[in-house]
């Protein structure tokens, strides 16, 4: 048999907007609902939501839809990306578990990635957080024991925890009699959802607590120590397990990530394990030679400067780097030779210079090894 084209079985037209295909979908799922179409009707009732659900999959997902209207069912795979038991399983489990689909859709449910727990009530983990600390390049090279605070929830002093205004009680639902959960029978199988009428809790708060508006956790905030390794980088996490928000029902709490932020640094620049530094250096010892202090991490050190340095010249300090968290090794300390002229000059001083410079034209090029080279390419360019 001959697929149907996608935007005929929602009955939508080819530009027809989300809102449309979602609504065309539903109006549809409701008519080939199984509680709906029972005894003889039920086998192509079923035949009509499979359809209704794939055409609804392709349309609905943007990137799907595009390559559907370009290339029609040749473009799409409608078992693609679907898990087990989508429209191309056979039996009860494609079924049930559209039909699952639909009624979270139907009544808002959204609330996936929940499990059930031993009472039948839906189990949720708790949502996990994010914390950006930032701290110093030196903290981050030596590591550091710090204290964050952060949200927690105690349960509500006011209600006991129950969500229950004190003097009244939480009443057992009567649409699943406390469970959280309810059961749909239709002909060959049998479907669980988490209640709609109490959200899963199995309980209605006629009247809430209002110091908690019934939730029956009131959000504090609690020190926590956290360990900062040595070595740690910008953008590392820490994770600290339970530390995130409470789960639902029973369910485990999320954790907490601290996202590390580094603080520039006046002096160092850092490149994975390796630091860089300028050092700004006077024209005259740059010419002579000389001492010049540096400084690394852990303290100051002297490099020797040889006669003639040139600006940009890169002393390597081995080891004067950061030692990773994952690195055998500390990096490097690279440091940058600046050469500074000489500002605000004397008279005395101008008049050394000019001296200075009869001087070095006297003697050709060979001060001047850079310039030099540079003037015999510029000339080579010119040829
Ligand atoms: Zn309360
Ligand atoms: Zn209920």
């Amino acid at each position: 048999m001959a697929k149907r084209d996608y935007y005929e079985v929602l009955g939508v037209a080819k530009n027809a907007s989300e809102d449309d295909i979602k609504k065309a979908y539903r109006k549809l799922a409701m008519k080939y609902h199984p509680d709906r179409n029972q005894g003889d009707d039920a086998k192509a009732a079923e035949e009509k939501f499979k359809e209704a659900k794939e055409a609804y999959e392709m349309l609905s997902d943007a990137q799907k839809r595009a390559a559907y209207d370009q290339y029609g069912h040749a473009g799409v795979d409608p078992n693609a990306g679907m898990g087990r038991g989508g429209p191309g399983a056979e039996g009860f489990g494609g079924f049930a578990e559209a039909f699952g689909d639909i009624f979270g859709d139907i009544f808002g449910g959204g609330q996936g990635g929940g499990r059930r727990g031993g009472g039948g009530q839906q189990v949720y983990r708790g949502a996990d957080l994010s914390y950006a600390m930032e701290i110093t390049l030196e903290e981050a090279a030596n590591g550091k024991d710090s204290q964050i605070r952060i949200p927690s929830w105690d349960n509500c002093d006011t209600c006991g925890g129950t969500g229950a205004k004190p003097g009244t009680k939480a009443k057992t639902c009567t649409t699943c009699n406390g469970s959280g959960t309810v059961h749909m029978r239709q002909g060959f199988f049998s479907i669980q959802q988490s209640c709609p009428h109490c959200h899963g809790t199995g309980k209605i708060i006629p009247e809430p607590c209002t110091a908690c508006n019934g939730a029956g956790k009131i959000k504090r905030q609690k020190t926590l120590e956290v360990k900062i390794p040595a070595g740690i980088n910008e953008g590392m996490r820490i994770r600290s397990a339970g530390n995130g928000e409470p789960g639902q029902n029973g369910g485990p709490p999320g954790d907490l990530y601290i996202e590390i932020r580094i603080k520039p640094h006046e002096i160092f620049e850092r490149d994975g394990d390796d630091l860089h530094c300028t050092v700004p250096i006077g024209l005259t010892t740059a010419a002579l030679g000389g001492t010049v202090e540096v400084p690394t991490l852990s303290g100051k050190v002297e490099i020797e400067l040889p006669e003639g340095t040139q600006h940009g010249k890169t002393f390597r300090l081995r080891g004067k780097g950061i030692k990773g968290i994952r690195s055998a090794y500390p990096g490097d300390l690279f440091t940058h030779v600046s050469i500074e002229t000489p500002v605000k000059l004397t008279e005395h001083q101008r008049k050394l210079l000019k001296e200075l410079d009869e001087s070095f034209k006297k003697g050709g090029d060979k001060h001047s090894p850079n310039s030099k080279s540079w003037a015999d390419r510029v000339k080579d360019l010119f040829k």
